[in-house]
């Protein structure tokens, strides 16, 4: 699987498995096929309620540790130094492990600063070999990597088709943050799976739209984290490595770009108290 090198030095697989919305239940077997299909870079969060699922998967699988990339990520409810550390903890020892990978904060609200430091101190402990930021706008990114000891190594955001972040992705190359895809697929709105463009593009490579996304975002040194509950779609996402997309067809793709959300703007205020507030179930 080929990698980033994150600023501190650490690789991350520059494809992974998200399990956002796969229901607890699931995503044990949803993992292990993953794990099975050759994924090795696991996304989860305390706030998907899944992370005891996921533990599970790993330690079935058989696979060593350190060939394992794991994130999870700190909910806002948990903001603030002592309840981010609490939380850290919560997280590991609901996924059974004794380190993470890479810890993200999980949205830019409430004490993100107490928050940080509980990251920067897990981080030199040696609990996780990475920490960042996701959901934060540039302003947000630059105030925190400014204004703190230790710079976030990734950020974590809406990144696909119809909001393709060059900008953004600029800007967190020139700090040495890495930019991370959640949605790669736009959790298929505006039709994307058969978007005509895409899929002629698709047709001449003989891949799926699907393939065809994963890997324009690969190529623009993006990684990627695609979810699927179904074991052929799993395969299908991480056999992008045997073709290329040209540059007329990197610069077609370009011309999808809404520069804005399918979802919502982190930035509303509307959608800053509703989410800033949501509580995690104990
Ligand atoms: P996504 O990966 O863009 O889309 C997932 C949807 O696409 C599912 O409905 C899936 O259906 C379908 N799909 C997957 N592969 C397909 C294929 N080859 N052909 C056709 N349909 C396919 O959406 P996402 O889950 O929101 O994003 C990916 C990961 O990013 C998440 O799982 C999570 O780890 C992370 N994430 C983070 C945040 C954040 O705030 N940091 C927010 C959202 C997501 P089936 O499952 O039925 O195959």
């Amino acid at each position: 699987m080929r990698t980033v090198t994150l600023n501190n030095g650490v690789e991350m697989p520059i494809l992974g498995f998200g399990v956002y919305q796969i229901p607890p239940e699931q995503t044990e077997r949803a993992v292990s096929e993953a794990l099975a299909a050759g994924y090795r870079s696991l996304d989860t969060a305390a706030a998907y309620g899944n992370e005891e699922a996921v533990g599970r998967a790993i330690r079935g699988s058989g696979i060593l540790r350190r060939d394992l990339f794991v994130t999870t990520k700190l909910w806002t409810s948990d903001a603030g130094e002592d309840k981010a550390r609490s939380a850290f903890d919560a997280s590991l020892r609901k996924l059974g492990l004794d380190y993470l990978d890479l810890y993200l904060i999980h949205q830019p609200y409430g004490d993100v600063y107490g928050s940080w430091r509980a990251m920067e101190s897990v981080h030199r402990e040696g609990l996780t070999r990475a920490i960042g930021v996701s959901n934060f706008h540039a302003d947000r990114l630059v105030d925190l990597s400014d204004h703190n000891e230790i710079a976030p190594m990734v950020n974590q955001v809406e990144t696909h088709p119809f909001y393709q972040r060059t900008a953004d992705q600029e800007l967190m190359r020139a700090r040495g943050v890495q930019i991370e895809s959640w949605g790669p697929f736009a959790e298929g709105r505006n039709e994307l799976f058969t978007n005509p463009m895409l899929s002629e593009i698709a047709s001449t490579h003989g891949k799926s739209v699907a393939q065809v996304v994963l890997r324009w975002l690969v190529q623009r040194d993006v990684v990627v984290i695609p979810k699927s509950v179904r074991a052929e779609r799993m395969a299908q996402n991480i056999d992008v490595f045997d073709f290329e997309l040209d540059a007329d067809q990197m610069a077609a793709i370009a011309t999808l770009d809404t520069g804005a959300s399918v979802f919502f703007d982190h930035r509303d205020p509307a959608v800053v108290s509703r989410l800033g507030n949501v509580e995690l179930k104990a």
